[in-house]
């Protein structure tokens, strides 16, 4: 979705959207039925989160600290993400922006501040200017398909759009 504006060398530099520390592996990505069983077949770990949908399912030793973290385990250290771009979770393929409630509890879209991606203000530009434009009725589509992938207000993020 948003993959074609951010370099392949910079996110290969980077991994941080595909990295979870044990205190926020509830932000792992959520995870379509047709997703969930299609990885199952192929052995992936996936579990349930509190809200029902499924996800990832991150190993971190018993005793790990919460600050320990671990790579989602579709992520090849060395090539990336081994998924194909298309069959990508839909929060993998809009990062760094994130559907996410208003501290109102509106429905709004959020940048995240800390992608280094998002440092050049030409591609902080162009992925405002995507996702508030073409993409955005697809977007609330699939928000409105999948509420799982709406996430709770987080002031890391920037509010670029609110409904
Ligand atoms: S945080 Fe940004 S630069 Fe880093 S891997 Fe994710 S999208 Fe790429
Ligand atoms: S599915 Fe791919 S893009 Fe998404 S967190 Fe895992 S490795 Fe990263």
């Amino acid at each position: 979705m948003l993959t074609h504006l951010i370099s392949a060398e910079q996110c290969a530099q980077c991994r941080l959207c595909c990295n979870f520390c044990r205190r926020s592996a509830w932000e792992a990505p959520a995870l379509t039925f047709s997703l969930t069983q299609r990885l199952q077949s192929h052995g992936i770990p996936i579990c349930q989160r509190p809200d029902g949908s499924m996800t990832f399912a991150l190993h971190f030793p018993e005793n790990a600290p919460d600050d320990y973290c671990a790579d989602c385990p579709m992520l090849d250290p060395g090539c990336g993400c081994t998924l194909p771009r298309e069959t990508r979770p839909i929060e993998c393929r809009l990062w760094p922006v994130r559907l996410m409630r208003s501290p109102s509890g509106r429905l709004c879209l959020g940048l995240y501040e800390s992608c280094p991606a998002i440092a050049s203000p030409e591609v902080r530009f162009r992925i405002i200017r995507e996702t508030t434009g073409p993409l955005l009725p697809e977007l609330l589509r699939v928000a409105d398909e999948q509420p799982c992938i709406v996430r709770p207000f987080d002031p890391a993020y920037a509010i670029i759009w609110e409904e």
